[in-house]
């Protein structure tokens, strides 16, 4: 145990802005789904981010951000049938590339983002992504996270799940009182889905 806290103390670093939640340009305060408190209590949450890509502009446009408390994302997953939790494993246990994160980069989350961590493909290219971070209060925590996911493979995963899963995904949407209804319609519409 102590040594499993002494490695996530290393590869911590300071929150970097494209984790910022966009419309407070700060750091997620709040895990978007219960409100539960996630800075000061130095919670376990995930962050994450899509953007469609004007490179020609050099901008990204924000489709949806969101923080979710640990709790919220074991429930979410719960909410998963267990073959379609079984397929999505499966997928990234079989897909999924090593970090192209030299050693003298370990502590730069913008490293991590460079590419798609499945196809390889480089941000630039990438008309639509997502970015999906793993935090301890007010740091970001770098092992296998920081990812970058191309839309392309976003949607090969929603491929994975089945009618019935989706459904349920529905229904787990219903039960968050607290999400923006934009938001929640955005969810339900896109079926997003945290790793
Ligand atoms: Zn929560």
């Amino acid at each position: 145990m102590a040594e499993e806290e002494e490695y996530r103390y290393v590869n911590a670093a300071d929150i970097p802005t494209v984790f910022f939640s966009e419309s407070e340009e700060q750091p997620f305060h709040t895990c978007t789904f219960c409100q539960k408190e996630l800075i000061k209590s130095e919670s376990h949450y995930f962050v994450e981010k899509a953007f469609r890509n004007y490179p020609e502009q050099g901008i990204a446009d924000i489709i949806f951000e969101y923080a979710i408390c640990i709790h919220c994302h074991q429930k979410m997953h719960e909410s998963l049938s267990i073959p379609s939790r079984k397929a999505i494993n499966a997928y990234f246990l079989d897909k999924k590339r090593p970090h192209e994160v030299a050693d003298e980069y370990r502590y730069d989350a913008a490293q991590y983002l460079q590419r798609c961590v499945i196809s390889g493909s480089e941000v630039d290219q990438l008309q639509e992504y997502q970015i999906i971070g793993e935090f301890q209060g007010d740091q970001i925590l770098l092992s296998e996270m920081p990812i970058l996911l191309s839309g392309a493979v976003m949607e090969e995963v929603q491929e994975l799940l089945s009618p019935q899963t989706k459904e349920e995904l529905d229904d787990f949407m219903d039960t968050i009182t607290g999400l923006p209804p934009d938001l929640k319609e955005l969810f339900k519409r896109d079926k997003v889905l945290i790793i």
